[in-house]
């Protein structure tokens, strides 16, 4: 890769920016004095320095979300605010994109990486990964329910989805609960509701797979993962 590229990716400003920077000799590679941005550099061998501090150079971010409701879970949208918007500039560098989708109405645990096998694995169908979701239900929610969800619920398109674990936490005029699904269909967790005549009130995604949402994040907030959670992840 280019050194003007890789400094620039590492937030360095722009391609102008990092050509001055380069300019005035405050860039060595492997303690060489390097001024031409077409000079080419291996990030994985190559130790890089900028005034004598070493570019801390990665081809991938991995950012837990507390996704606040009222913003779409995508890159771009026309009309909405999008997760990426929440961004600050330094960590939309190396192109973050959301694993998977929660509904704008929807709140919670979402983690956005440019690791395209990571969001692969965790979204491929065949690797059931575990989805809880913590809800507030327009009814009662009774034992029949959980039984029903154990079993698998028709769909409004005649899909019957897999065995899902709903735990009553409270039940009344109002009920929360907490669901464990493994697939991530359209809508699923309402329309499972749906299917056994309740509705979904309130959302919030509280963990995926070993990735559990930071009870510190308030709604907006993101971080990076921790190293143990990087590790339990892959
Ligand atoms: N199920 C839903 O209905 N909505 C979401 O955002 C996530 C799961």
């Amino acid at each position: 890769m280019r050194i003007d590229k890789l400094l620039a990716n590492m937030g360095y400003g722009s391609r102008k920016d990092v050509k001055k920077i380069l300019k005035s000799g405050k860039v060595s590679v492997n303690g060489v004095t390097v001024k031409e941005g077409k000079c080419h550099v291996n990030p994985d061998v190559d130790a890089v320095e900028v005034m004598g501090e070493e570019v801390d150079y990665r081809k991938f971010i991995y950012i837990m979300m507390n996704k606040p409701p009222g913003v779409i879970s995508a890159t771009e949208d026309m009309r909405n605010e999008t997760v990426i918007d929440l961004l600050r500039d330094q960590d939309m560098l190396l192109k973050p994109f959301p694993v998977g989708r929660l509904d704008k109405d929807t709140e919670g645990l979402l983690l956005l990486t440019n690791d395209g096998q990571l969001a692969h694995q965790l979204l491929s169908p065949k690797k059931d990964v575990p989805k809880t979701y913590f809800a507030v239900i327009d009814s009662p929610v009774t034992e029949e329910d959980v039984e029903a969800f154990k079993n698998g619920v028709i769909l409004d398109d005649g899909y019957r989805t897999k065995s899902g674990e709903l735990e009553i936490i409270k039940s009344g005029t109002y009920s929360d609960i907490e669901l464990t699904i493994t697939e991530g269909k359209f809508h699923q967790v309402k329309r499972m509701f749906e299917a056994v005549g309740k509705k979904v009130i309130y959302l919030k995604r509280l963990s995926m797979g070993p990735l559990a949402l930071d009870k510190n994040l308030d709604l907006g907030e993101y971080r990076e993962l921790t190293d143990k959670e990087f590790t339990k992840l892959t």
